[in-house]
C-alpha cells in the first residue's frame, strides 16, 4: 500500500497511477449504486461538473427520472465501466454486493451510508462494506453533505467533506472527484475513523450541550427561589395574591441576574486558568478537562448570556405599558390629590436610576459588540489582536459595566431587614457573588508583578526548580 495522506491536509496534485487515475479522467464514468434521493443528486452534481455518470440499480429500466445524461445498468454492468463507485445505498442492503465480488475487484467504493442512530451496529458501516469485499478499496465519505445541499449547491457551511481509508491512493482518487465539485476535502485518516465520521451527522448541537444546562440549571433554581421569596412569601406573610407577577416581574429578575452570572461564568475559567498557570509556574502542562470543557464552551455561554440580557431589554421596555404599572402610578397620584400631597424630587434617586440606566445601556452595547464579533463570519475578518481586545478587554469591561449596574439597582437595598425575606437574600444579590469574584481576581492578574510573571509564562517561561525536578526525574 503507498504512503496515507496525512490527515487535515490533501494533496491536489494529479495521481501517479493505477486504478484511481482511471477514476478521475474524464472518459471513464464515475458509478453510483443506487438511485435514490442522494444517488441522484450526487449523479446531478457530478455531470455539472463534466464527470460522466453511470447508476447500477436493482431496476434500470424502471428506476424513475434520472438526471439528464445518465445512465442506468444492472450492478454488475455498471461496475465494469467505472474504477471508483458511490454506494448509495443503506448498510442494510450492502450484502447484494458480495454476489458482485468479481467485478467489484480493486475498485474504490466510497460508503456515504448514515445510520439512524449511534452505535446501531458492532462496526461502521464502511469497515463493514470493507470485510465483505476485501478485494476493493473503501473511502468513507460525503456521508456529511445531504441530497438537498448537493443538489442546490453547498454553502460555506457545507461545503466540507471528510473523508478516511486504508488506501491514499483511493482517498486521493475521491479527494479529486470532491475539490473538482467545489467542495474542501478534509482527511480523517484510515478507516479506522469511519465510525466518527457516521456520528457527525447525529451529533445534536454537541458544544452548547454543557451551556444549555448550565443556563435551563441556574434559571430553574432562580425561577424557584424568587417564586419562593415573592409570591409564596407575600401570600403565606401579608395573604396577597400577587402571582401575576409570574409572568413579567419574575421573568425581569430571573433573566438578568442568569445572564449576569453567566457573563461571568465566561471570564472565570479564564483566571482560574492564569492562576494554575502562576502556580504550576509553566503553560506547558496540561490544564484538568473540566477546565478545558469550561473553556471551549464559552462562546456558547456568553451567547446565551447575551440571549437572556436582550429579553431583559425587551422586559424592561414594556414596563411603562403595563396593567399594574399604570394602576399603581395612577393610584399613587389620585392618592396625593385626595390628600393633598407632593412629593419632593429626589436627586439622588435621579443620579441613582439614571447610572443605572445608563451604565445599563452601555453594558448591553458592549454584549452586543461581543456577541456579533463571536460570529465565525465577523471574527474571521478580525486579526488575532483585534479579536483577543474586544473578547478580552472589552469583555471584562462589559462584564464591570454589568455588575455595576446590578450594584446601581441593588443600591443600598441590603441595608433593609425587609430584603431579608425568610433570612434569604435578594436574587440580585447573589448574583453578584460570581462576577464581583472574577472582578476580583481579573484586578489581582493586572498588578503589575503578577501580570509581568504570567506574561513571561505566556512566552514559555518555566520555572528552574521545575527543571531541576525534571533533572532529577530524568
Ligand atoms: P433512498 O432514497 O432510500 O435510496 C436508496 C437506494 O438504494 C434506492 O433508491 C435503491 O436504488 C437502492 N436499494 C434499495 N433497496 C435495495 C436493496 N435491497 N438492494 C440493493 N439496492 C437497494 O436513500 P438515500 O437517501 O439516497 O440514501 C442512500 C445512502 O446515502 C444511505 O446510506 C444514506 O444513509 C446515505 N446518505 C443519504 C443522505 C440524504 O440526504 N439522502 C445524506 C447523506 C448520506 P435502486 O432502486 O436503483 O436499486
Amino acid at each position: 500500500m503507498s504512503k496515507e495522506v496525512k490527515p487535515e491536509s490533501v494533496s491536489l496534485r494529479p495521481l501517479g497511477g493505477g486504478a484511481a487515475v482511471m477514476a478521475t479522467s474524464e472518459q471513464e464514468p464515475v458509478c453510483i449504486f443506487g438511485t435514490g434521493d442522494l444517488g441522484r443528486s450526487l449523479g446531478q452534481r457530478l455531470l455539472q461538473t463534466d464527470y460522466k455518470v453511470v447508476y447500477g440499480s436493482r431496476r434500470p429500466r424502471s428506476c424513475g427520472p434520472l438526471p439528464e445524461g445518465a445512465q442506468a445498468f444492472s450492478h454488475a454492468d455498471a461496475a465494469q465501466l467505472a474504477s471508483l463507485i458511490f454506494v448509495c445505498v443503506h448498510r442494510e442492503h450492502y450484502d447484494f454486493m458480495e454476489t458482485l465480488t468479481s467485478q467489484l475487484e480493486g475498485k474504490v467504493l466510497v460508503d456515504v451510508s448514515n445510520n439512524p442512530e449511534k452505535n446501531l451496529y458492532p462496526e461502521a458501516n464502511a469497515a463493514y462494506l470493507q470485510r465483505l469485499l476485501p478485494g476493493c478499496q473503501v473511502v468513507k465519505g460525503f456521508n456529511t453533505l445531504s441530497a438537498w445541499t448537493l443538489q442546490n449547491g453547498p454553502s460555506d457551511a457545507s461545503r466540507q467533506v471528510y473523508l478516511c481509508g486504508n488506501s491514499a491512493e483511493a482517498k486521493q482518487a475521491v479527494a479529486e472527484v470532491a475539490t473538482k465539485m467545489g467542495l474542501t476535502v478534509l482527511d480523517r485518516g484510515s478507516l479506522s475513523a469511519a465510525r466518527e465520521l457516521e456520528d457527525i451527522p447525529l451529533q445534536l448541537f454537541p458544544e452548547w450541550k454543557l451551556p444549555l444546562q448550565i443556563t435551563v440549571g441556574l434559571l430553574a433554581f432562580f425561577f424557584f427561589y424568587l417564586l419562593i421569596r415573592e409570591v409564596v412569601y407575600a401570600y403565606v406573610d401579608q395573604g396577597k395574591d400577587i402571582s401575576f407577577r409570574i409572568m413579567v416581574s419574575l421573568a425581569n429578575k430571573v433573566f438578568p441576574i442568569v445572564s449576569l452570572i453567566m457573563l461571568s461564568l465566561c471570564y472565570l475559567p479564564g483566571v482560574i486558568a492564569a492562576f494554575l498557570q502562576m502556580y504550576r509556574g509553566t503553560k506547558y502542562r496540561r490544564f484538568p478537562d473540566w477546565l478545558d470543557r469550561w473553556m471551549l464552551c464559552r462562546k456558547q455561554l456568553g451567547l446565551l448570556a447575551l440571549a437572556l440580557a436582550f429579553l431583559h431589554v425587551l422586559y424592561t421596555l414594556i414596563i411603562p405599558i403595563r396593567y399594574y404599572v399604570r394602576y399603581r402610578i395612577l393610584d399613587f397620584t389620585v392618592t396625593q390629590i385626595r390628600e393633598n400631597q407632593t412629593s419632593e424630587f429626589d436627586n439622588t434617586m435621579a443620579w441613582r436610576t439614571d447610572s443605572y440606566y445608563s451604565v445599563g445601556i452601555l453594558g448591553f452595547g458592549l454584549y452586543i459588540l461581543l456577541g456579533i464579533t463571536s460570529l465565525p463570519s465577523v471574527s474571521n475578518a478580525l486579526s488575532w489582536r483585534e479579536f483577543s481586545f474586544i473578547q478580552s478587554k472589552l469583555g471584562h469591561v462589559t462584564l464591570l459595566l454589568c455588575t455595576l449596574h446590578t450594584y446601581l439597582y441593588g443600591w443600598d437595598r441590603f441595608l433593609h431587614p425587609s430584603m431579608y425575606k425568610w433570612y434569604t437574600p435578594a436574587g440580585y444579590m447573589l448574583s453578584l457573588l460570581v462576577p464581583t469574584v472574577v472582578l476580583t481576581l481579573k484586578l489581582l492578574l493586572l498588578l503589575p508583578c503578577v501580570d509581568r510573571s504570567i506574561t513571561r509564562i505566556r512566552r514559555g517561561w518555566e520555572r528552574t526548580d521545575l527543571d531541576e525536578e525534571k533533572t532529577l526525574l530524568a
